[in-house]
């Protein structure tokens, strides 16, 4: 049975991350983390979270977090959306390695990596991608060839999120060139600056270069940077695309402060917007499903702490949490009309605020983190055993 009050601990904790936050988030939105500026403005933000040991609060303590459990990290995110706190430049690193090199890292990876990481002092791209291996991510073509103590990358990455300014990369590589499939795989830690590394920007829908095309021209990385055995690659970086799917990389709290904008947005434009009677219905429908995600996800944290795996579940809530965000944009959309094409600054543009950028990044939810035709594919195999 789950229980549905939060604990005196748990109201204190919330109380403390509320206080914090209240004291330590900027006053000024900063720029965009998808320019230079806005890049280091988000760094420098992550040094400040860490500073308060709220980097990551499930990690363990001598490792910057705080111990805490899922329940708690919940309740962290709940406030950090409420607060109005930066997007997380580094969740790539914190959300997804992170808890990858929890579970396959050695204790040497661990602290070499994962304290610089929760201060913002290594921001992490993630390296799967490449032309011709998107959906199909076993046809890597990218090779990482042991000599020696070295590995030998050689090959391409794409789409590799803010690679223009990273540290970082985390990368799945072929190491075994006879190999097919999803064997002969391995997963590697590459420093962004190695010689032998171009990063090339790629303008994203909002015309910011928010992606990064990757070549490697005989870039040496050591052994050590592997992390997992090598050819096993591929069971590693699946476990990964789990906490990306799953509960790490979309919160529920992130969809409800939508949900709880557009209430507004529909309130302050209500005479207008109930000309058309399906707009209400809309709005009301992206809340209750924004609070039926945050219970669902308390079911499964709670789940979780006993004991159980995600699995599959996680192409579920990925596809959920991808649709609710394009349906709560376009009902934005939909009640600001023609304003909702305006800059913030201009003069006609009212309360259109930030939405046509949350519209614009919402149509790519549906294909980051494994595209939703690929999410529905792993459920019709494993969750009905419908043939493939
Ligand atoms: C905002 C954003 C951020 C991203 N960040 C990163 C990143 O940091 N690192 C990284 O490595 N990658 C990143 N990606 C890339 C992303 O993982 C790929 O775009 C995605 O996996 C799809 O691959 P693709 O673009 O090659 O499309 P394709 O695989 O070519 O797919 C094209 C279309 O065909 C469909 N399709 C393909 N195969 C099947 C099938 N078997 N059954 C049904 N339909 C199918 C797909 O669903 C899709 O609609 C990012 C993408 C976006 C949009």
């Amino acid at each position: 049975m789950m229980r549905l009050e939060y604990t005196d601990a748990q109201i204190g904790f919330r109380r403390e991350i509320r206080e914090w936050l209240a004291g330590h988030v900027p006053k000024e939105p900063l720029q965009s983390f998808d320019t230079e500026r806005g890049f280091q403005q988000h760094r420098e933000w992550e040094a400040t979270l860490n500073s308060g040991k709220w980097s990551m609060v499930t990690w363990p303590t001598e490792l910057g977090g705080r111990g805490s459990d899922l329940i708690e990290w919940l309740i962290f995110e709940e406030e950090y959306w409420a607060a109005g706190a930066p997007l997380r430049v580094n969740q790539n690193g914190v959300f997804l390695l992170g808890p990858t090199l929890m579970d396959y890292g050695s204790d040497g990876q661990k602290s070499r990596f994962l304290p610089r990481m929760a201060a913002g002092q290594d921001i992490w791209a993630q390296g799967w991608s490449e032309p011709g291996a998107g959906s199909d991510m076993a046809a890597i073509r990218c090779t990482a060839i042991r000599e020696d103590d070295h590995y030998v990358i050689n090959g391409q990455k794409i789409w590799s999120t803010r690679a223009v300014w990273a540290d970082w990369l985390f990368g799945l590589f072929r190491s075994d060139p006879q190999s097919q499939r999803h064997h002969g795989l391995t997963f590697v830690l590459v420093p962004l600056n190695a010689p032998g590394i171009t990063v090339r920007p790629i303008r994203q829908l909002n015309g910011l270069p928010g992606f990064g095309e990757i070549f490697f021209d005989n870039v040496r990385v050591p052994v050590e940077n592997r992390l997992g055995q090598e050819g096993a690659g591929w069971h590693v970086a699946m476990a990964t695309a789990g906490f990306e799917r799953g509960l790490m990389l979309r919160s529920p709290a992130r969809f409800q402060q939508t949900a709880k904008k557009l209430v507004q947005l529909y309130l302050r434009n209500r005479a207008a917007a109930d000309r058309d009677p399906s707009v209400r219905d809309a709005v009301l429908r992206a809340w209750m499903d924004a609070e039926a995600y945050a219970l669902a996800t308390y079911r499964t944290a709670s789940r979780l702490l006993k004991g159980a795996k995600i699995g599959a579940e996680a192409s579920t809530n990925k596809i959920f949490w991808s649709e609710l965000d394009l349906s709560m944009h376009e009902t934005a959309m939909r009640i600001l009309g023609a304003r909702a094409e305006l800059l913030p600054q201009a003069p006609q543009a009212g309360d259109a605020g930030d939405w046509i950028e949350g519209f614009l990044f919402s149509q790519a939810g549906s294909i980051y983190a494994g595209t939703n035709e690929i999410q529905r594919n792993i459920i019709a195999e494993r969750m009905h055993n419908m043939p493939r």
